[in-house]
């Protein structure tokens, strides 16, 4: 039930990396941008500790410092940010019309979707109690692997995410065990080639994780060969995730562009979509980097692309 209606001339949907950078630019091109942030305010990073390859920060910063940072740097040059998660569009008509909270529509003259994607995880109980307890449970090797330099980590997964994050933890670690569900894996060949060839990785074939064991941290991992049932431990202090993820693209399907996985479709080179005035940043549409810093970059993109098409248009 729609109670309200307002039109705005920037809206960025999502508060993540891509969404403030996008803000930060808009804003100071005065576009008046009003941005809101989803029901994770911050984004995925609001749920990592340290981030230590964000440039700009020589000794690190906490992912929630670090988003509380980027909001008051788009709220200092006028960016209206506000609590609330859009759940319906129609981005066919002009102006475009978002639904908030489904109660709240918003007719906007550009679109800056910047809703992120979301890792899949297990959904083992100790997996969720020690990621929340940020207790060696990641699901970024290259956020994290640096934490676990020198000692023995997991990695489940058979994807060329699974097999490029144990390569990359590989060069940290001083082993690797990589839990792979069926016989093969779902990774290019180049990269199974990769992984192959990695002297200290160790693949588990026909495995599935059983449990993770630790109290405050990983302190192990139990898996079970599902041809022969056996259980074995892994004395590992890290435990990686690599099974994918979901982009949250779901409220524009069959409206955009999108890859068969939901991942929205740019113009090589921008950020803009198949929708004239939607432009679409940082993980939405981005399966390969995945970084708060190519986030970021993109969404800068974002309100580049959003300010001229506006001049286009007159606007
Ligand atoms: P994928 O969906 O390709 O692979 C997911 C992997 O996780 C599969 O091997 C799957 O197993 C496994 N998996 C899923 N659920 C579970 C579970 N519950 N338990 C155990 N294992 C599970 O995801 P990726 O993130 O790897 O890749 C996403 C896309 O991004 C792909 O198109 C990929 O090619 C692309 N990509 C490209 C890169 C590059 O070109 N450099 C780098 C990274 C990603 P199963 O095979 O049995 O289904």
């Amino acid at each position: 039930m729609t109670t309200s209606q307002e039109h705005i001339h920037c809206l960025i949907i999502g508060s993540g990396p891509a969404g403030y950078t996008a803000a930060i630019y808009a804003s100071r091109a005065d576009l008046k941008p009003v941005l809101y942030t989803g029901l994770t305010p911050g984004g995925q990073l609001t749920e990592t500790t340290e981030v230590d390859n964000f440039p700009g920060y020589p000794k690190g910063i906490t992912g929630p410092e670090l988003m509380e940072d980027l909001k008051n740097q788009a709220e200092r040059f006028g960016t209206e940010v506000r609590f609330g998660m859009a759940t319906k569009a129609d981005l066919n008509v002009t102006p475009k019309q978002i639904w908030i909270d489904d109660t709240k529509m918003i007719t906007a003259d550009t679109v800056i979707i910047s809703t992120g994607a979301s890792a899949k995880w297990l959904g083992l109980e100790n997996e969720s109690r020690l990621r929340m307890n940020a207790g060696g449970v990641s699901a970024c090797a290259v956020c994290d692997g640096f934490f676990y330099k020198g000692q023995d980590v997991a990695i489940v997964g058979a994807g060329d995410t699974a097999a490029e994050e144990a390569t990359y933890l590989a060069k940290l670690c001083k082993k690797v065990y990589m839990i792979v569900r069926r016989g093969e894996m779902r990774a290019s060949k180049a990269m199974q080639n990769r992984v192959q060839n990695t002297p200290n990785i160790e693949i588990l074939w026909h495995s599935e994780t059983h449990d993770i064991l630790g109290k405050e941290t990983v302190d192990g991992v139990v898996v079970k060969n599902v041809q022969t049932n056996e259980l074995r431990t892994l004395n590992v202090t890290g435990f990686f995730v690599a099974i994918g993820h979901k982009p949250n693209t779901d409220i524009f399907k069959g409206q955009i562009d999108m890859d068969d996985m939901g991942y929205i479709q740019v113009v090589p080179g921008t950020t803009k979509t198949n929708i004239a005035g939607v432009f679409a940043v940082g993980d939405c549409a981005d399966k390969n980097y995945r970084q708060a810093v190519t986030a970021a970059g993109s969404g800068c993109m974002g309100a580049l692309d959003a300010e001229r098409y506006l001049a286009s248009v007159g606007h």
